[in-house]
């Protein structure tokens, strides 16, 4: 078995291994609202998947209350 003729240096090995770190996968942007999403699922902020409209995000809610409000004043 060959045997390494030198001991590795603190540096040489520290520079091998700057290029060894962990990478986030599946993660992609939105294409309608370009937000950070899971690849393959809908995305949470716009409702949209596959360039269309999927779900449809509870905006109502938002403006039911700001009648109320109003409606109170
Ligand atoms: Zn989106």
């Amino acid at each position: 078995m060959a045997v390494p003729f030198r001991r590795t240096s603190k540096t040489t090995k520290r520079l091998r291994r700057t290029h060894f770190k962990l990478e986030v996968s599946g993660l992609t942007t939105c294409s309608h609202c370009g937000a950070t999403i899971k690849a393959h699922q809908v995305c949470p902020s716009c409702g949209y998947y596959d360039g269309r409209q999927v779900i449809v995000k509870k905006e109502k809610k938002v403006e039911k209350k700001d009648e109320e409000k109003s409606s109170k004043k």
